[in-house]
């Protein structure tokens, strides 16, 4: 059976946003189409709590607010650090972490009390005095259960483990034997398949997307998202399905949105009069014509550099998705997604489909919704399902792509 899946996300305590009520993320999940959604910071002893308050087991692993069918995956992302002997600077690595109870959450709580931990805003950071200590804490981690499943999480941005920062050109100079371990990577939103499928290191690598989002927002929730093929819809059933490659597709963030997208620096920078972007970089850290810096390298140059070309792609079914909301909003030259005429629109259309995967998915949009929704709002829908949309200027320096609607590729 098919299962949407997003499964790294934040809680309120992560900062930059109010307290998320699972509630209302329940509440988005159904409107978006997702099955089950990460908690977030699981890890983070207060998030613990509410998350053992709250939520009940409902399938072996899967847990629900009592009588609601959205289902919860206990999970965390973590940061794992260390200064690699032939690297000047530390390296740095985030990750998803998904556990199959409450049981093993707190044994890892344990494990990592006794190391170099900090844990300040919702997600630990581990500071580990070698590779080979950290090798050996990954094991450690591991072993707590057979299905505890550690995943590199957005592997090309700047704080992911084959990020520019990083510079490495393998990950195993990070992880050592704990390669072994790892059968996913997540794409992240600056990144989709197209553009990892020639990176040596992925090859044989599970593809997956989340969204990595810090607020139940319509255009954050399911922004990315996965679709599994499981046996049941249980905790173990996802792990084998992650861990065998059973991906029916992901749904990606147009990795020209992404915030890292492309190398430059922004006009509003100190020393900058334009927006700087450089095209097709092949150096590590170029620097900037305007301001004399360095400037970290955007997601598609990174990954071009470690690309290889003569490598034949494992076949991977992806598509971009921008979030309906925003769509409603570009249509009707509304820049706030929350203003009421466009929420209005979205519950129109939702009173039509049973949820925006489904209008995503359909072929007859334009009969479903006509008569019945806004014709400017109809025919973006279609465009942008047609992928008839492009970013101007796109991601770069931190901050994400502007969209256009349908002025052709
Ligand atoms: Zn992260
Ligand atoms: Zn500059």
């Amino acid at each position: 059976m098919n299962l949407v899946v997003d499964i790294h996300s934040h809680s309120g305590y992560a900062g930059g946003v109010g307290q998320i009520e699972l509630r209302s993320v329940s509440r988005t999940m159904k409107l978006k189409g997702i099955d089950v959604f990460g908690t977030g910071d699981c890890l983070f002893p207060p998030r613990t709590a509410d998350l053992r308050r709250m939520l009940k087991e409902a399938s072996q692993g899967l847990y629900a607010l009592p009588k609601d069918k959205c289902s919860f995956i206990l999970q965390t992302e973590i940061i794992f650090s260390t200064k690699l002997k032939h690297k000047k600077n530390k390296t740095l690595a985030h990750h998803i972490l998904l556990f199959p109870d409450f049981k093993s959450i707190s044994k890892v709580q344990k494990l990592m009390s006794k190391w170099n931990m900090k844990n300040t805003i919702g997600r630990p950071f581990i500071t580990s005095n070698s590779q080979t200590e950290l090798e050996d804490q990954l094991f450690e981690i591991g072993n707590v259960d057979p299905y505890l499943e550690i995943i590199p999480a957005h592997i090309m941005t700047p704080d992911g483990i084959l990020g520019s920062k990083n510079d490495l050109s393998e990950i195993f100079e990070f992880y050592g034997d704990y390669c072994k371990k790892i059968s996913a990577i997540e794409t992240g939103l600056s990144a989709d398949p197209a553009m990892l499928q020639q990176i040596p290191d992925l090859v044989d690598m599970t593809f997956i997307s989340n969204s990595d989002c810090h607020s139940a927002a319509l255009n954050r929730i399911g922004r990315e998202f996965t679709i599994l093929d499981v046996e049941k819809r249980d905790y173990h059933s996802i792990i084998e399905a992650i861990r065998k490659n059973n991906v029916i597709l992901t749904a990606e963030f147009n990795p020209a949105e992404g915030r890292y997208f492309m190398t430059g620096h922004r006009s509003d920078r100190k020393g900058h009069f334009y927006d700087t972007i450089l095209q097709n970089v092949k150096c590590g850290e170029p620097i900037c014509p305007e301001c004399k810096k360095k400037i970290m390298l955007g997601v598609k140059d990174r990954c071009d550099q470690l690309t290889n070309r003569s490598i034949v792609p494992t076949k991977r079914d992806f598509i971009h998705l921008i979030p309906l909301i925003e769509v409603i909003a570009a249509s009707q030259n509304i820049r706030n997604i929350n203003a009421k005429k466009v929420k209005k629109i979205f519950g129109a259309i939702m009173n039509i489909f049973p949820s925006e995967i489904a209008l995503w998915q359909s072929d007859s949009i334009q009969v479903m919704l006509d008569k019945r929704v806004d014709e400017k709002t109809i025919n973006q829908i279609l465009a942008v399902q047609k992928g008839d949309y492009t970013f101007q200027p796109p991601g770069f320096d931190g901050r994400y792509g502007k969209l256009i609607i349908g002025e052709g590729k």
